[in-house]
């Protein structure tokens, strides 16, 4: 066990790739809380899960677009756990349309969502974190190269802004020992991207190895990035995508 006594929060994290990173962190001996929006039965359930494993777990309901909700997570996580060592920002949405069709209202989504939530949830962590801590933001393979189709252009943007993002805040919390990533998944089966969904033989032609991810591969990783092992790892993005942008 790798993070006993730490204390993480996993925003999005009642289904998908949060739920797995939440359970994943939480195995390596991590009290957890998480965040969820609509999901309130999933994320019970979730909490149910760590609590099994003996840690401690809360569910915090917390639009990602409202800024107040978003800081306010942070400190509840705090209150509730008695401190904030792990801030993983996973919580995304994906909203497909071209750009010469895509209304205002679906890029502020993009934007809020994907990319102004993890700066208001890590400015609020920040002065909570300690040496050796984390900041792990979600982003996309899409971030690197966009070779999925039409209806990307906007969604490919919020992921590549949160990797120059990490890489930024990854130079300025260096000082204090503090390490900054982002993972970058590639195709992984959830809800967002079901494997039988109606793109899924295109985003599996892409990969090497021929298939999906499971959420599982998602968390594996943070859990890595998030344990001692990975101490001297900062200001980098880590690819896991069966090889889709080999
Ligand atoms: P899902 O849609 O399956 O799950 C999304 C999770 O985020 C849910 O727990 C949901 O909560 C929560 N969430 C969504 N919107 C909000 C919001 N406004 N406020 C708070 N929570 C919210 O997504 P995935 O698990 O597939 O994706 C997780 C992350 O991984 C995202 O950042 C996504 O962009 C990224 N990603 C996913 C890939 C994939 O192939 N699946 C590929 C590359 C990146 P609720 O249940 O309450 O709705």
């Amino acid at each position: 066990m790798t993070l006993t006594g730490k204390r993480a929060l996993v925003t999005g994290a009642s289904r998908g790739i949060g739920a797995a990173i939440a359970k994943a962190l939480a195995a390596e001996g991590a009290d957890v809380a998480i965040t969820y929006e609509k999901s309130a039965d999933a994320a019970s359930e979730v909490v149910r899960n760590i609590k099994a494993l003996g840690r401690r777990a809360v569910a915090i309901q917390a639009d990602s677009a409202d800024v107040a909700a978003v800081q306010a997570s942070v400190e509840k996580t705090v209150a509730a756990l008695g401190g904030l060592d792990i801030l993983v920002n996973n919580a995304g949405i994906l909203r497909l349309a071209e750009v010469k069709d895509i209304s205002l209202e679906d890029i502020d989504a993009l934007l809020h969502v994907n990319v102004r939530a993890p700066i208001v949830a890590s400015k609020a962590a920040i002065p909570h974190l300690g040496k050796g801590g984390r900041i792990i933001n979600i982003g996309s393979f899409f971030a690197d190269r966009v070779p999925g189709g039409a209806g990307l252009p906007v969604y490919a943007l919020s992921k590549s802004a949160l990797t120059a993002f990490s890489q930024g805040l990854a130079r300025e919390l260096g000082p204090r020992d503090i390490t900054v990533n982002v993972v970058q998944p590639g195709s992984i089966d959830t809800d967002m991207n079901p494997v039988h969904g109606p793109f899924h033989e295109t985003l599996r032609s892409l990969t090497a190895l021929g298939r999906y991810g499971t959420v599982e591969d998602i968390g594996n990783m943070v859990a890595f990035l998030s344990g001692p092992k990975a101490q001297y790892i900062t200001g980098t993005a880590l690819t896991v995508d069966g090889g889709a942008n080999a």
